[in-house]
Parts: C-alpha cells; sequence; structure tokens
C-alpha cells in the first residue's frame, strides 16, 4: 500500500513510498484513511529536526492526526465496519511513570512514552492503519471530514482544562480570554473560549485572509498584534 514515509532527522527524505500492510501487532481494528491533518510538528519531522523509526527500522509513517473508517472491527472493539474514528497519538512508557501508571499519559514524565507518526510507532498517513480498541475513538458521523481536527481539538481541550484547573484553586470567574494566535489551534481554542461563554479576543498578525471573519463568526473579537503592541487598542 502507499504510504508517506520519512527517515528521520534527515531532511528532504520525505516520500509518498510502498509500505507493508499494517502489523497486526499494531492493533486488532483495521482502519482505512480518510483524512490526515498536517501540522507543525510533520513540518519539523519532514525537515529533520526530530522523529523516532519504530525500532529496528530506518522510516517513520508520518502523521499524527487521523480519521478513518473502520475496514474490520476485530474481535472486541464495539465498533462495526463503516464507523469513523480517529487514533490517539501517544502509548504510555513501559516502565510506567507515575503519571503514565494513572492514565495521565500526556504528562509522561520519564520521556520514555512513544508516538504515533512522531515517536517509534508508524502513523497514519498510509491508506490503511490499525489501531488497538482502547486507542481508537469513535467519531460522531455527523462531523463528516472535520472529525481529522478531534486529534487537534483534544489538545486544546486538554490545555483548557489545565487553565481551569489551575484557575480552581480558589474563587475565579473567568469573563474575559487572551488567545495568542490565530492559527488552527488559535482559533479552536477560541471555539472552546465561546463555547464557555467567555469574550475571547484572539490576537493575530495579519489582517487578510479567513482568519479575522472565521474569529468574528465566532463572535470573537480579532486584534491585530501591532496595533495592540501599539497601544493603538
Ligand atoms: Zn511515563
Amino acid at each position: 500500500m502507499k504510504a508517506i514515509t520519512v527517515e528521520p532527522t534527515k531532511a528532504g527524505s520525505a516520500r509518498f513510498d510502498d509500505v507493508p500492510e499494517p502489523d497486526i501487532q499494531n492493533g486488532s481494528v483495521l482502519v482505512e484513511a480518510v483524512a490526515v491533518g498536517v501540522c507543525g510538528t510533520d513540518v519539523e519531522i519532514a525537515d529533520g529536526k526530530y522523529g523516532w523509526p519504530p525500532p529496528g527500522q530506518t522510516r517513520l509513517v508520518l502523521g499524527h492526526e487521523s480519521l478513518g473508517r473502520v475496514l474490520d472491527p476485530g474481535p472486541a472493539s464495539g465498533l462495526k465496519r463503516g464507523d469513523l474514528v480517529a487514533g490517539i497519538v501517544r502509548r504510555p512508557d513501559p516502565v510506567p511513570c507515575p503519571n503514565c501508571a494513572v492514565g495521565e499519559w500526556d504528562m509522561c514524565c520519564n520521556g520514555q512514552y512513544t508516538e504515533r507518526g512522531i515517536k517509534q510507532r508508524h502513523g497514519f498517513m498510509s491508506e490503511r492503519w490499525r489501531i488497538e480498541p482502547e486507542y481508537a475513538v469513535k467519531v460522531d458521523p455527523a462531523l463528516g471530514i472535520l472529525g481529522v481536527l478531534l486529534e487537534p481539538m483534544s489538545v486544546v481541550t486538554k490545555a483548557w482544562e489545565q487553565v481551569l484547573a489551575v484557575g480552581r484553586r480558589a474563587f475565579w470567574e473567568p469573563k474575559t480570554v487572551l488567545v495568542t494566535g490565530a492559527g488552527p489551534i488559535g482559533l479552536l481554542g477560541a471555539l472552546l473560549g465561546r463555547q464557555l461563554g467567555l469574550e475571547v479576543h484572539v490576537l493575530a498578525r495579519t489582517q487578510t485572509g479567513p482568519k479575522p471573519e472565521l474569529v468574528r463568526a465566532l463572535a470573537g473579537l480579532y486584534r491585530l498584534r501591532q496595533l495592540v503592541l501599539d497601544g493603538v487598542i
């Protein structure tokens, strides 16, 4: 099958490649790729800045923002053929560290975690991929192709959870939030801010393109960084 692979830490090595069908050791659920997001991490890996192939291999299948359709749900996943799923990226370290031991592997503190498409596990930029049932997240079919935003949205949700956890150490009644940056992550963060009922200000560097209108569509306030720095607004 086809896949986009890279030789980690070797700039310019990304290519449209022929690779074997996904290994059953990657999970009992077989998935057909529908979409894969490309983020700054993928660009940095393709630029050779970091990345780790699976043990004993030289190339890594890229891609960690996934959306796929179940081809074979396997014996015990609770999924059915045709379901849309997104794959969880990180796996806990084998030791495990205290955070991985309690299921908080986003907070792994010994660095021995692994990640699909980034660190020692093949990613999702292949025609088909496999995943363990407990790491396959069922996506509401009403989302359609937008389900590919589930993984980046989970990152933003995690950030909001941490913000709220810190804020709730004492009485706290937030009314306004400032989001710095109007890229996809900033816009998803602004979206959640609006869902929390906050007045959202998005600080950005450009006044052209779709970003100002996207922010206004959320009923957010779009602020140009330079004008803010100059004290104009
Ligand atoms: Zn850990």
